[in-house]
């Protein structure tokens, strides 16, 4: 424990807090050689469709695949790039690489799926970040509606920013992007998100389906699901695990899945394999 002042506030040191900043600060250092040396790798996760169980999409997932650390997971170093800033530079970099394998895709020939990409909140601070991957998009000639923008739902309470995400909205939809919302129904009034913001698929969380054989929660994910539709929004359910969470999904008439129970997030090279059917991850 260190006084900070003889009698005001006292701030503690754990030798937790001290590996902490000490990671943190190891993790901030190797940010921008891992750029240079292409560490940070796109995974794919495919999007499963329950009437058929054809792919209909995929979700890039970012990987970092350090030579002396090893994989590092996304919970790992997200937080501390949102809080730098650096997380602006890495979904840019994670987008092109989405890019420059769907432009892949259409000069070979292959069956184009959409494939969406996280965005950080982080980026909101800058009224005009949507330019910036609308260019990549130009540059690679991705057509309108291959790629889908994922934020998060927490974005959509902050009521400073209300506005200006109902406005990037508007602007991802003109740059031919669609608009995914992730981790739909952990908050409060979610439901009102779907009057105010103009997003085309859902993500129902996947804590709806921890749950799965409560009888409350399965008449809430149906009846998320049915309104969903009504509204003509897709629905992907997340975390997807378990048979019985599928057959509950599909009597609910639950349009697509994500989740291990298909296949966990994989490399470019497996992804292809499993579509092709190859490779069987499950
Ligand atoms: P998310 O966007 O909600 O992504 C889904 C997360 O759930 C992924 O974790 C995925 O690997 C995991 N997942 C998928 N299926 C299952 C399952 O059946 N069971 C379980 N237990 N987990 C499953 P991941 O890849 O560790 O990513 C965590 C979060 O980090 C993402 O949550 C997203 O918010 C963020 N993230 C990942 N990549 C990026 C990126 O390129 N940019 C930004 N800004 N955020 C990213
Ligand atoms: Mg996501
Ligand atoms: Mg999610
Ligand atoms: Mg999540």
């Amino acid at each position: 424990c260190r006084q900070q002042n003889s009698d005001t506030s006292c701030v503690f040191y754990s030798s937790e807090m001290t590996l902490k900043m000490k990671t943190e600060y190891e993790l901030n250092s190797l940010f921008e050689a891992s750029l240079e040396n292409q560490d940070f790798q796109v995974y794919l996760q495919p999007k499963v469709r329950l009437s058929d169980e054809k792919t209909a999409g995929a979700e890039a997932l970012v990987r970092w695949m350090h030579p002396q650390r090893g994989l590092i997971f996304p919970s790992d170093f997200i937080p501390l790039f949102e809080q730098n800033g650096k997380i602006c530079s890495l979904d840019l970099y994670i987008f092109e690489k989405v890019c420059i394998y769907l432009n892949r895709c259409i000069q070979e020939k292959k069956d184009l799926i959409p494939v969406s990409v996280n965005l950080s909140r982080v980026h909101f601070r800058n009224p005009n970040f949507l330019e910036a991957f609308w260019k990549l998009k130009k540059k690679y000639k991705i057509p309108d509606g291959l790629i889908e923008i994922e934020l998060t739902e927490s974005i959509f309470f902050d009521t400073f920013q209300r506005r200006l995400v109902r406005d990037s909205i508007t602007e991802m939809h003109r740059y031919g992007f669609g608009c995914s919302l992730d981790d739909f129904g952990v908050g409060y009034s979610a439901l009102a998100l779907l009057k105010d913001f103009d997003v085309d698929t859902i993500k129902l969380d996947r804590q709806f389906f921890s749950d799965i054989t409560n009888t409350k929660a399965q008449k809430i994910i149906s009846g998320f699901i049915r309104l969903a539709k009504d509204l003509g929004i897709h629905v992907v359910a997340e975390g997807i695990e378990t048979q019985e969470q599928i057959d509950i999904l599909r009597k609910a008439n639950c349009e697509m899945v994500q989740g291990y129970y298909f296949s966990k997030p994989l490399t470019i090279c497996d992804f292809e394999k499993w579509r092709r059917g190859s490779c069987k991850s499950r």
